[in-house]
């Protein structure tokens, strides 16, 4: 059984092996598209997503497998009637070969893990973790960084709640010499169980409270919204760090402009036809790494 949990499970050969199957499959898909032929696949969803459960479905699908879905658990499935999650797990890892799963608890991947006898894909776990996002982002880096050691990347938003800021940077901490600026408000700050993690890995990290306090010098700049469903008090009104074309002025011409989406009014939309803004490719790219994946976990 592969659990796809936390980034904590994944080592550095993991992600190469992962980029190259990716990269395999971009290329000519005519060896892999029924990889997933007469398999099953459960997306249970308690959370609003857009990309997450329909880049995973298009993958299941491009590799020969089927879905079935609850894109609104927390209304439409027996949640409502006073199902726990773990008996709803019980009962659909009987009907599919795979679970994808996100839930507002941060601990929901786990238990689930715990009961269900087939894989389960933590797909966004509350404030916890978002895995298969760092994934994608780190290949989106490595895509056009060609590596990801030595980088310098600057984090903010949303430091507190982002899930998506946790996983990614406990996958930066798996490569040498890296350097993150956390930008945000103090109460959106970086939990301090991540500043541990990253300094027990030697990955320098520096706080910031505003644009004047990151270096020109930045390679990936990766915006993200502030999660008002997780923090009700986090009014967007009070958004200070909004990214338009002069701000972008300051970065170089080789850093990547990144946001997991969907976006709000951190990035304006003008710097959309900078060459730099990558959220859409970063998007697309969603796709091939849950194929990547999915045809790992059944091979
Ligand atoms: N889509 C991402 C997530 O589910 C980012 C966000 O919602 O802000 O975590």
């Amino acid at each position: 059984l592969k659990h796809i949990i936390s980034c904590d499970q994944f080592k550095r050969e993991d992600l190469e092996n992962l980029f190259q199957l990716t990269d395999a499959m971009r290329g000519d898909l005519s060896h892999y598209k029924t990889g997933l032929a007469d398999r099953i696949v459960a997306t249970l969803f308690y959370e609003p997503s857009t990309r997450t459960r329909l880049s995973f479905e298009a993958a299941v699908l491009r590799l020969g497998g089927e879905i079935i879905s609850t894109e609104n658990a927390k209304e439409m499935s027996s949640t409502v009637k006073g199902e726990s999650l773990e008996d709803t797990v019980r009962v659909i890892h009987g009907y599919s070969d795979a679970l994808v799963l996100r839930h507002p608890d941060r601990n929901a991947a786990e238990e689930a893990a715990q009961v269900s006898e087939v894989p389960v894909i933590n797909a966004g776990s509350g404030s916890g973790e978002h895995p298969t996002q760092a994934l994608l982002d780190m290949y989106t880096i490595f895509k056009h960084h060609g590596t990801l050691d030595g980088l310098s990347v600057a984090v903010m938003g949303d430091l507190f709640y982002g899930r998506t800021i946790h996983s990614l940077l406990k996958l930066l901490a798996l490569y040498r010499k890296v350097t993150v600026f956390g930008l945000s408000r103090e109460e959106l700050s970086l939990p301090d169980e991540y500043k541990r993690y990253l300094e027990e890995r030697n990955l320098q990290y520096v706080s910031c409270r505003n644009f004047d306090d990151l270096p020109r010098e930045v390679d990936v700049i990766y915006h993200t919204r502030t999660q008002t469903e997780r923090n009700l008090n986090a009014g967007m009104e009070v958004e200070e760090f909004i990214i338009d074309d002069f701000v972008m002025d300051r970065f170089p011409q080789n850093a990547i402009l990144m946001h997991p989406l969907p976006r709000n009014r951190e990035i304006a939309r003008e710097v959309d036809s900078d060459p730099r803004a990558k959220y859409f490719e970063q998007s697309r790219n969603g796709m091939y790494i849950r194929m990547g994946l999915l045809y790992q976990l059944f091979r």
